[in-house]
Formats: C-alpha cells, sequence, structure tokens
C-alpha cells in the first residue's frame, strides 16, 4: 500500500533538561551523561537489530527527534549517525534533521553535527517573549534562541526551521505577531507553527482547570493568531505548504511529509512508531522494559501494539493525514492504494455539508482557508 519504496527514519531521544508545563510528550529531564550514553548505546543496537532484520528499503530522511536530541553529546550523536551510515542504505543525498533546545545549541556541538551530516536543523523557539518563555517552562530565553540560530547558521546550516507556539495562557497577539515578525527577519527556510493544545496530566491543564489561576486565549483568539500568522508569512515569500508548517520555495521538509502523503517510516528508540507495508506498531514506553529488549537483543515492540488495521481504517488515515496539506488528497491516487472508487466509500454530500470549508475540483479534495479552523471537525468525517 506504500507510495514510494523509500523509507523515512525516525530516532527518538527522550530526554530534555526540564519538563515544560505544557508538555505531555515521551520525554524525561536527565541530565546524567552516563545515562545518556546508556540509551545511545540502546539506541545504536536497536539500530543494527532492526537493519539485519529488515528487506533492502532505501532510507532517503533521517529525524532525530525528541525529546531534546540535542542535549546527547556530539560523541553520542555521531555514534548513533555512524550506526545509521553503517547498517542502513541511504539515499544519494537524505534530509537528515535534528531537533535542538535553544539552551543546548553551542556553536561546536552544533558544528559537529553538521559535520557529521546533518544537513537540516529544527530549533524550538516557541516564543520571543520571555515571560511567554518563562510561563511555559522553557529551559531558555530569547538571548539563547538569537545564538542558537547564528550557531546554526555559523556552523553551515542553510535549512533551518523554527518551531512557534500560539494560545498559550497570557499571550497577547501583539506578543505573537512581534514573536512571527521576528521569525520573518531572522529568515529561517522553515517555520512551524503550533497552536497549543491543554493535555491532561500536564501543568498548564492543572494551572487552568484545576488551579484556575491560568485561561486559555478564547477559540476566536486562537484562530486570529493563525490567520494573521499565515498572512505575516505568505506576505514574507513562505508557502503553507500544510496546516501547521510554511516554507521557503523548496525546503518543504521531506521527512515530516511522509506522516502526511501515506509513506513508510521506521521509527526507533522508546516509544517510536512505525508504519511499514501498511502495519502501524509502536515500540514500548517503558524505559527499562526498552533497554531489557535490547539486552536481550530483541526489537522493543510491544506485541499488543502491532495494528494491523482494516483497509478502511487506513483509508480513513490517508484522508485525515492527507487533508492536512494544502494541497489536499488526489481521489485518483487513493482510488490506486485503495482499489476502491472515493465516492462509494464516502458520502459525495460531504462536499455540500462543508461547502465553503472544503474545495473539490474533481481531482483534489482541500480544505479552504475557513476549512482549516474546523479541520478535526471536516477530517473526522473520514474517519
Ligand atoms: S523541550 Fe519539548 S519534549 Fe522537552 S519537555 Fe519541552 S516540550 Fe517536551
Amino acid at each position: 500500500m506504500t507510495i514510494t519504496n523509500n523509507v523515512g527514519l525516525y530516532l527518538h531521544i527522550p530526554f530534555c533538561l526540564k519538563k515544560c508545563r505544557y508538555c505531555d510528550f515521551l520525554s524525561f529531564p536527565c541530565s546524567d551523561e552516563e545515562a545518556l550514553t546508556e540509551y545511545t548505546e540502546a539506541l545504536v543496537r536497536e539500530i543494527r537489530i532492526k537493519a539485519s532484520e529488515w528487506p533492502y528499503r532505501m532510507i532517503d530522511s533521517v529525524y532525530i527527534g525528541g525529546g531534546t536530541p540535542s542535549i546527547l553529546s556530539e560523541k553520542n550523536v555521531a555514534r548513533i549517525m555512524d550506526q545509521v551510515n553503517k547498517n542502513f542504505v541511504l539515499s544519494d543525498d537524505p534530509e537528515i534533521t535534528i531537533e535542538c533546545n535553544p539552551a543546548t545549541a553551542s556553536e561546536e556541538k552544533l558544528q559537529a553535527f553538521r559535520e557529521m551530516g546533518i544537513n537540516r536543523i529544527s530549533i524550538g523557539i516557541q516564543s520571543w517573549d520571555n515571560s511567554v518563555l518563562r510561563l511555559m517552562g522553557r529551559a531558555h530565553d530569547k538571548n539563547d534562541s538569537f545564538t542558537a540560530i547564528r550557531n546554526a547558521k555559523k556552523a553551515g546550516f542553510d535549512n533551518i526551521n523554527l518551531d512557534l507556539m500560539f494560545g498559550i495562557p497570557g499571550q497577547t497577539m501583539k506578543m505573537w505577531r512581534d514573536s512571527i515578525r521576528q521569525c520573518i527577519f531572522l529568515r529561517p527556510q522553515h517555520i512551524s507553527l503550533y497552536s497549543l493544545q491543554l493535555e491532561e496530566g500536564t501543568q498548564f491543564y492543572k494551572m487552568v482547570y484545576e488551579d484556575h489561576i491560568l485561561s486559555e486565549p478564547s477559540e476566536m483568539t486562537d484562530r486570529k493568531m493563525y490567520h494573521d500568522a499565515i498572512i505575516m508569512l505568505e506576505d514574507a515569500g513562505y508557502n503553507l505548504y500544510e496546516i501547521s508548517n510554511a516554507a521557503l520555495p523548496g525546503y518543504e521538509s521531506f521527512h515530516n511529509s511522509k506522516y502526511w502523503s501515506y509513506d513508510d517510516y521506521l521509527g526507533l528508540g522508546l516509544g517510536a512508531s512505525s508504519f511499514i507495508g501498511g502495519v502501524r506498531y509502536k515500540n514500548c514506553t517503558n524505559m527499562l522494559e526498552y533497554l531489557d529488549y535490547i539486552k536481550k537483543g530483541q526489537a522493543p515492540v510491544n506485541v499488543d501494539d502491532i495494528e494491523k488495521y482494516s483497509k478502511r481504517d487506513e483509508m480513513g488515515i490517508y484522508v485525515f493525514t492527507g487533508l492536512r496539506k494544502s494541497e489536499g488528497i488526489d481521489i485518483k491516487e487513493f482510488e490506486k492504494i485503495f482499489g476502491t472508487k472515493f465516492f462509494s466509500v464516502y458520502d459525495p454530500s460531504l462536499i455540500n455539508v462543508y461547502f465553503g470549508y472544503l474545495d473539490f475540483d474533481g481531482c483534489r479534495l482541500k480544505l479552504t482557508e475557513e476549512g482549516r479552523d474546523i479541520a478535526n471537525r471536516i477530517m473526522s468525517e473520514f474517519v
């Protein structure tokens, strides 16, 4: 069911300097060099295990994500890259990304990353306002962000992504617009914009819904922040190619596009997810269990987490993720992959029900600008 024969490789580093107040990702605060090296060694072994049990497929993108991968020493990242190169067949010019927190992005480190062949860097700026950063519990301030971007440019990175967040409690329209303006001024090749979702179990959730000491911006403010940002970015030459991602022409994220294009990806590391040949599975999320599996030379996959979705489920995933892209989904491609007419599966009246929110030209189905505001509602109609 795959679209290309190539595969994206995701490597998860589940450690951070500290836990941000809004974060519900699989990440733990850790600065113990021994523990970081122990995990690196396990990941390296997992790379070998997977590469040996895996049929010949070419890797055309590598994404080292987290957590905070830049918390690892140069030596540990070099170990990982070395094993990726030795154990997998890489395409001629793969996109290789590493995520960095501005607080852990020294000049020497970024230079070392570039020399290892890492050619794209994603920096978690989130906001250019120190009061917002403090409230979020981030480990960096805006000076760290400036320094990290300068270091990345000095190290020779010419494909830089900056992550930004909006809809943060306490964040005003002015703060948000200033953050966008600052990013545009620095001219990274790629900018990601995420609307903060308050997840149960996070400190922010408790502060907003239980302690009532913070309040969320209204839905209207959240949407205004999104639309203002898109206008500012498009005016500055960025193209919104995905609901949360804008890039200068030619700098769309190749790896992330796989997630929205029904392409295969292999995830390694604690809790990492994979989608290979129509099968989705997830590595275990318990660190001791993970290390134990690896010690025994086994893939760290819980049998319970191997999910063979039904064809109907897969169609839903194809449409749900594909509608995130500005170009939407290609009905012909859908029919080629699933061998079924699109409108024999989905009710054609949905096009009329969501008139003004969905655009269909007889070939492509996509969200309109207004449709992006109710994206989840529309996308769930296809699941
Ligand atoms: S740096 Fe990212 S992964 Fe780490 S705690 Fe903060 S939001 Fe979570």
